[in-house]
């Protein structure tokens, strides 16, 4: 091992990747995706960590963050990521905050791999090399023939899950919602185990009618039934239905963790928001502690050696918009073939800003 380095450097910049068409779920529309990325200096190393999120997350950084981390030791990553928690008490250390933070700590943990000179794997120890992925999008604004061609992209990728979204507008077009699931395995075949994601869309009422159908047409897993603000909505959900009740993609700590581990049958984590890979272990742990597995939300590159390092781990969700920008973003995305992400034993997360990134640097 080498000696003690210090954080002498915090550097940010943000990206924005236009889609090709504005996108929707139940009750979102957009048309970008926005990374904020985070490059954490020491000993002459420097580590790679980013966000999805909105450029203020890189100004609470850079206001905030930077000055909480600098001069710290770079082995000493628990106490950094505490000291960033104290710095935010008055901002609120949830959503936008705990973005920024999450972003620093996956730079950090790359770090102090790359001052190791070993792979993020061996760091954390891992429990398999080959990370299952499950093919997701299936946005709303989707034509069947898109859909067709996302589903032909999942399975030459060898998925053997597959998640759409619905709950369109706000729970508004239920027929058609229920009319793409029945498109989804027209497509997808009868092999493929059938995911869906309301993203809050429903009344609970209503999220109990139409899982009543998603259980008829053998989906496995609604997502968001209803917000996920809403335990006890998601709780009556769960005992109602046969397919796995899902969520946990807004959580930013333990304790939101804590709070959703009664009311799901897999617990939903995101490395870019949940406070990071320290975040991400920690929630997986408690899901562990309640007999449920953990599925990655989004951001898969950056999920692969966390994801390989749990034994509670069901998948790593392979989000369309996500597997599109993360090799335009960095060089070294992790090789998908035969359903899985395969971990090989390049340093750190093996991942570096690619050059053609600046075509898409907006800050
Ligand atoms: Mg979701």
């Amino acid at each position: 091992m080498t000696g003690a380095a210090s954080i002498t450097g915090v550097a940010t910049a943000v990206y924005r990747f236009p889609t090709k068409q504005p996108e929707a779920d139940g009750t979102l529309r957009w048309d970008a995706t926005t990374a904020v990325t985070v490059t954490l200096s020491a000993g002459g190393q420097t580590g790679l960590g980013w966000t999805y999120s909105s450029p203020a997350a890189a100004a609470v950084i850079q206001d905030v963050l930077a000055d909480a981390v600098r001069d710290r030791d770079a082995y000493d990553i628990p106490a950094g990521r505490s000291a960033m928690h104290r710095a935010c008490r008055n901002l609120g250390t949830r959503g936008l905050v705990a973005q920024a933070l999450s972003a620093m700590d996956i730079a950090w943990w790359d770090l102090k791999a790359r001052l190791l000179h070993i792979p993020l794997g061996a760091l954390m120890g891992r429990c398999r090399r080959d990370v299952p992925i499950y093919g997701s999008g299936g946005f709303t604004t989707l034509t069947d023939a898109q859909l067709a061609e996302q589903v032909a992209w999942w399975l030459s990728a060898g998925c053997t899950a597959m998640k759409i979204k619905i709950g369109e507008s706000w729970g508004t077009r239920i027929d058609r919602d229920l009319d793409r699931v029945r498109r989804l395995r027209e497509f997808a075949g009868d092999s493929v185990d059938l995911m869906v994601d309301a993203n809050g869309g429903y009344s609970v009422g209503q999220a109990r009618r139409v899982g009543a159908e998603l259980d008829r047409l053998g989906v496995s897993w609604f997502e968001e039934p209803v917000s996920s603000d809403d335990t006890a909505g998601l709780a009556t959900l769960k005992s109602a239905l046969l397919c796995d009740v899902a969520a946990g993609e807004y959580a930013a700590d333990v304790y939101d963790v804590r709070a959703l581990l009664p009311v799901v049958d897999c617990l939903q984590l995101d490395v870019t928001r949940c406070g990071g890979y320290t975040g991400w272990l920690r929630g997986a742990a408690l899901a562990q502690a309640h007999n449920l597995q953990v599925s990655a939300h989004c951001a898969p590159a950056l999920h692969a050696p966390v994801a390989a390092s749990i034994p509670n781990l069901r998948h790593v969700e392979w989000f369309a918009d996500h597997a599109r920008v993360e090799p335009l973003l960095v060089d070294g995305t992790p090789d998908v073939r035969g359903g899985a992400m395969h971990l090989d034993d390049r340093v750190g997360h093996g991942m570096r800003l690619s050059r053609e990134a600046a075509t898409w640097c907006i800050a």
